[in-house]
């Protein structure tokens, strides 16, 4: 396979954080226009002579050969440029969560058959080393306890992102979601939703805190996991899953970079997911094949399904 040219779509934090340092390291996709309403450009990097168009539309009409778009825009309008892009021919590389709802993931991956292109939902925080180690020293094993803790500062790391604390931007389950689907690839066996209470700021859409009690589905190796979110946390950010298993104790910490075994550390990597993602979708492409996982956003529906609503204070940036 020649290699094939890209276009983001969404030129915002993670795209200029992460996706264009990758296309840029992995050398597998060449960069061929970006697309931002407000003209964002990528003046000043090392792409700064790739294009920019107002729309998505504009950009395929104007670039009839191109082979793949990355989808890097919040998730509410995702889901129409998934399927003009797909439409369009093209392969397509979404951002998490790769939709709004799980009836618009289940539209998407019949798009995707019936174009004939790949369709891949990056879940990035699978794609570090430490997550994969994890997984396999979990398998077979009886899972007794998992604790995850995903605490930070919203105004550090999402500033001004009102579409998060709007109808269908997740609010803290934006990144809580990364805990699960970290937790839906490591475990032997899946788990589901008993309860979860959601704390929604009384001037927005979505939960800023919660909490999930989850337990392994009938006859899995799996027995409870509880999760706490929180889009408040002052101090020291956690990102962390802590395993008690039949035979010792894993943490996960870091966002899944990082593996300790009974407290001694196993693995620590810089960070490499977006480039790990990269080589797959080249993969994924080259083999005419899709990578669509809706677990982690089956349970955050399930917890918006059985959970208990409160209101709290108020939430100004
Ligand atoms: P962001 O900084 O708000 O960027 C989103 C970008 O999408 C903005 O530049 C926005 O442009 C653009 N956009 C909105 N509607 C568009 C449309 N119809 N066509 C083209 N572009 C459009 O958000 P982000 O933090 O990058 O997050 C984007 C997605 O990546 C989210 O799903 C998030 O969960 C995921 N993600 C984020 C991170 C992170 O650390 N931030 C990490 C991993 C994954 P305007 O501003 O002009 O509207």
């Amino acid at each position: 396979m020649d290699r094939p040219t890209l276009a983001i779509v969404g030129l915002g934090k993670i795209a200029r954080d992460q996706h264009v340092p990758a296309i840029a390291a992995t050398g597998l996709f060449r960069l061929a226009a970006v697309v931002s309403p407000d003209g964002a450009t990528l003046e000043g990097t090392a792409h700064g002579d790739v294009p920019t168009f107002r729309s998505q539309a504009e950009m395929l009409a104007a670039c009839p050969g191109l082979d793949a778009v990355a989808l890097c825009t919040p998730p509410a309008v995702r889901h129409g440029l998934a399927v003009e892009a797909l439409r369009a021919g093209k392969h397509v590389l979404i951002e998490k969560p790769p939709a709004a709802t799980l009836t618009e993931l289940r539209v998407l991956i019949d798009e995707a058959e019936t174009a004939g292109r790949t369709l891949f939902a990056a879940w990035h925080s699978r794609f570090n080393a430490a997550v994969e180690e994890t997984r396999r020293r979990l398998a077979g094993a009886a899972v007794r306890h998992v604790a995850i803790t995903w605490k930070e500062d919203v105004r550090r790391w999402h500033p001004g992102q009102d579409w998060i604390f709007a109808a269908g931007g997740f609010g803290v389950f934006d990144p809580g979601i990364n805990a699960l689907s970290i937790l839906t690839d490591i475990l032997p066996g899946p788990v589901v939703v008993r309860a979860a209470e959601l704390l929604v700021p009384a001037n927005r859409d979505t939960p800023i805190a919660a909490t999930l009690t989850m337990e392994g589905a009938a006859g899995s190796a799996v027995g409870t996991v509880t999760a706490a979110f929180d889009f408040l946390q002052q101090g020291e950010q956690t990102w962390s899953i802590a395993i008690e298993t039949d035979g010792g104790r894993l943490d996960l910490t870091h966002g899944g970079t990082r593996l300790r075994v009974d407290g001694k550390p196993v693995l620590a990597e810089p960070d490499s997911e977006y480039q790990r993602i990269y080589r797959h979708f080249h993969h994924l492409i080259a083999d005419a094949s899709t990578d669509v996982d809706g677990r982690p956003l089956q349970l955050v529906a399930d917890a918006f399904l059985v959970g208990r609503w409160r209101t709290t204070d108020a939430f100004h940036w």
